[in-house]
């Protein structure tokens, strides 16, 4: 059987969402209330500690800085999500086809 290697083996593994091949298409962010997203925010006085998972291309729609976190569901986060650092906001992430663009 022929084995037809394409091109593609130069392009590096992307996470799953880019399989849909309009990565370069920006996202839409929609602010999500930080209360909804992550547990318990002071409840025990301690800093919430957020794991998050790289940083993306998007800049902030609230104060215009790029360096937004990805931080997916994990103990205290109940939806994944972008965060601001800068203004400490949370973003909701969709293409603009309408599909989630942060569920995995
Ligand atoms: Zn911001």
């Amino acid at each position: 059987m022929p084995f037809h290697v394409h091109e593609s083996l130069a392009v590096p593994d992307l996470p799953a969402a880019s399989r849909r091949n309009d990565h370069v298409a920006p996202l839409i962010l929609t602010e999500l209330n930080p209360l909804q997203v992550v547990d318990s925010i002071a409840v025990d006085a301690q800093p919430l500690e957020l794991m998050t998972f790289g940083t993306v291309r998007e800049v902030c729609p609230k104060c215009q800085r790029g360096g937004l976190k990805l931080v997916l569901r994990q103990s205290s986060v109940r939806i994944a999500h972008l965060f601001c650092a800068d203004c400490t906001s949370c973003f909701d992430a969709q293409y603009p086809d309408g599909a989630p663009a942060l569920t995995i």
